[in-house]
């Protein structure tokens, strides 16, 4: 047993742990990074090396920073009180987040205690499927989605999945399940401009509607602003058209928020930019900005309604159960998280530091023709490259991934988007925590700005 004795622990490392999203050849010859601290918006390797974190632990997660003594009090305090307690009883916790949720949330009412992304969303497509069943005979069984969105790792959640790379070798999946075109005008599939681009965007959707039946269609899944995707902001004019098109059919909305929820885009949540009304919200990582596990489905009444009225009938309720959603460190460590958000006025502080990283961003687009299309809501940005601007033939993916490491050598930590398969392209992600200072935007920009002549010249 390796206690802090750095070197066995990576020896130990390297034996025993799977990582996610790692090819272990490759893997086994490199010095992987062991994270050991974090404070603020800073992380420190083992080898003591500080980095600053522009992606929130990896993936979009850690929206108030490390090392909030607050949140670990909170939750040290209900977990010696009661850690657990699952089924159809509550918690104090359980009860007052949802309750301090739904403040922020006008129109919705419930919430459904899950523990990851892919698992709030699988139960998101569950309830659409029972409302098939219980009001429409199974027939309004389908759940639109979005090619180039993502909702989560699970066979279900795959069978939703717009990224082709991520599904690839996973199947079969469920059936029911129907892709939609996506809404990046960057790379348009329409010959249109603006508004009246995110008009046919939408439009794409009503004909998908149009042609499966829309007594066949139950649900559309959409991000508000895609994320794993390529950071894509949607064009004016497309969210309320999609919500027509929606009211128009009978669909019901269901909004992923995984990533935009809980401040990310500046807003409460992503759907706000937008003045969209959804029927249902999906959220995870910023819940507790990963300080414990916790996801929630949020619904309107009308759709709880749905699984109470017709209590006659022995199968009308909702026959799910999650057992880790009734840990209580999840909703203490939430309603913490949003303190401190509220508090510290972190929405107001996306905002602005996201303008200033979208300003930084647009003059390194104007340095370096590599980088074709600069989108970005709130701290939530990205930078697509491209071998050549005309064509927007994207740069290969090892360039890409050495633009990240270029900027890991000088201690900013990047994201970019995974695999340059076909339609997917090379789009570095930023998501700092929402702490960030005008000083960590300007290192990051720079480190960027450093890293991109260093590979493209
Ligand atoms: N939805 C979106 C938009 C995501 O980006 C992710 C994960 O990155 C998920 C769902 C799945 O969440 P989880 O990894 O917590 O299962």
């Amino acid at each position: 047993m390796h206690d802090n004795d750095i070197t066995g622990i990576i020896e130990a490392d390297k034996a025993h742990v799977w990582h996610h999203l790692t090819q272990h050849k490759a893997f086994e010859t490199s010095d992987p990074r062991i994270i050991v601290e974090g404070k603020g918006i800073h992380v420190w390797d083992a080898t003591g090396k500080k980095f600053l974190d522009a992606v929130s632990g990896g993936v979009w997660t850690v929206n108030v920073g490390y090392g909030r003594e607050s949140i670990a009090n909170v939750v040290r305090d209900q977990l010696i009180k009661l850690p657990y307690f699952a089924g159809a009883a509550g918690t104090i916790p359980g009860a007052q987040f949802a309750e301090k949720l739904i403040e922020k949330m006008p129109g919705m009412t419930r919430v459904y205690y899950n523990n990851s992304g892919s698992e709030a969303n699988e139960k998101a497509f569950k309830m659409v499927r029972q409302i098939a069943h219980k009001r429409y005979g199974g027939k309004k069984h389908k759940i639109l989605f979005r090619e180039r969105d993502y909702h989560g790792t699970t066979i279900g959640t795959l069978s939703a999945c717009g990224q082709p790379q991520r599904a690839e070798q996973y199947g079969p999946f469920a059936p029911g399940f129907v892709e939609v075109p996506h809404c990046l005008e960057y790379r348009a599939q329409w010959d249109l401009s603006g508004e009246a681009y995110g008009k046919r965007a939408a439009d794409a959707i009503e004909e998908v509607i149009l042609r499966e039946g829309p007594e066949t269609v139950g649900a559309l899944c959409l991000e508000p602003v895609t994320a794993g995707g390529g950071v894509i902001t949607p064009p004016p004019g497309y969210w309320e058209r999609v919500q027509e098109i929606c009211k128009k059919y009978d669909i019901l909305l269901h909004i992923d928020e995984v990533v935009c929820g809980l401040g990310r885009t500046g807003t409460w949540f992503g759907y706000q930019n937008y003045g969209i009304k959804p029927d249902m919200v999906t959220m995870a990582k910023g819940v507790a900005s990963g300080y414990a596990a916790i996801a929630c489905l949020v619904t309107t009444e009308e759709v709880f309604n749905m699984f109470k009225d017709d209590a006659a009938d022995p199968m009308s309720y909702f026959r799910d159960i999650s057992t880790f959603g009734g840990c209580t460190a999840g909703p203490a460590a939430a309603m913490e998280n949003m303190r401190i958000i509220e508090d510290e006025n972190l929405l107001g502080n996306t905002l602005a530091m996201g303008e200033r990283l979208m300003l930084r961003l647009e003059e390194l687009k104007e340095k370096h023709a590599v980088v074709g299309d600069v989108r970005g809501k709130g701290l939530f940005c990205g930078a697509e490259l491209v071998a050549d601007r005309a064509t927007k033939e994207p740069v290969a993916e090892a360039l890409a991934q050495k633009v990240v490491a270029e900027c890991g050598a000088q201690g900013v930590m990047i994201g970019v988007t995974n695999r340059s398969l076909p339609g997917f392209n090379n789009t570095l992600c930023l998501s700092p925590a929402l702490i960030a200072t005008p000083d960590d935007i300007d290192q990051i920009a720079d480190s960027i700005d450093v890293a991109l002549t260093r590979v493209f010249g």
